[in-house]
């Protein structure tokens, strides 16, 4: 069933854009099913449960930490992470600069910009993020590269609304990549479209889209990774 979603999902997408499949609440034999039917890329957001599955599955696997990320747990995934696409403070970008080195390391990172309608979702307004590049202590970091940018389009039924947020998503993409990364090949991604919106996202300029449901199915919040419970959902 998995191994069919994947392939579904795979045929949809456009050459040159890459799946990331989210995982998230998903048993260890969910991700392995997808392993066998060849799949790399599992997008993660709750860092016990990363570390967790990470410690279970093939090491050839490349983790993407999806979610939203607090500055003492960046300590956990710094050894292994491949990409980070959430980034969403410039204190965040610091310390994962730091556990960077301490692994001898350097981490790649997206950084996300707000540019739905809802109040809730993290990241930087594009004038924030202008301002923090402008102002260029990132360019401190030699343990970070900051390979593009990450976003998320409101949650409505309204395509146009979402086509709209993609492409303004898209422009201010190229015009960071203008003004602060024209000799970095480097920085080329960006993060946009969801199972319900990636079809959108593929038509603005999308490079990589994170999937869950349509690979997974529903996700089952309920029996979610408490870490005090975690070895027991793992196990089973
Ligand atoms: C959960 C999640 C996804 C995947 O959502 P689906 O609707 O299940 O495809 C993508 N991106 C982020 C940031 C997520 O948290």
């Amino acid at each position: 069933m998995i191994a069919e979603n994947l392939h579904k999902v795979l045929s949809t997408i456009q050459p040159g854009i890459r799946l990331v499949a989210v995982s998230k609440f998903h048993p260890v034999s969910a991700l392995q099913e997808a392993y066998d039917a060849g799949q790399r890329v599992f997008g993660e957001s709750h860092v016990q449960e990363l570390v967790e599955k990470q410690h279970l599955l093939p090491k050839d696997i490349e983790w993407h930490f999806i979610g939203h990320l607090q500055t003492n747990k960046v300590k956990y995934m710094a050894p292994f992470i491949s990409l980070i696409h959430a980034v969403d403070t410039e204190k965040l970008l610091k310390e994962i600069d730091k556990q960077a080195e301490r692994n001898n390391r350097v981490i790649d990172c997206l950084l996300q910009i707000h540019i739905a309608k809802e109040e809730t979702k993290f990241g930087f307004t594009p004038n924030e993020l202008r301002t923090m590049l402008q102002e260029g202590e990132w360019r401190r970091f030699s343990h970070v590269r900051i390979c593009g940018l990450m976003c998320m389009a409101t949650n409505t039924d309204d395509e146009n609304l979402i086509a709209g947020e993609f492409e303004y998503a898209n422009t201010f993409f190229q015009e960071i990549k203008h003004d602060y990364f024209q000799s970095e090949p480097s920085f080329r991604e960006l993060s946009m479209g969801m199972s319900g919106d990636y079809m959108i996202a593929q038509q603005h300029g999308s490079t990589m889209v994170r999937i869950g449901t349509m690979i997974f199915g529903e996700r089952n919040y309920s029996c979610n990774y408490n870490p005090s419970e975690t070895h027991h959902i793992l196990i089973t």
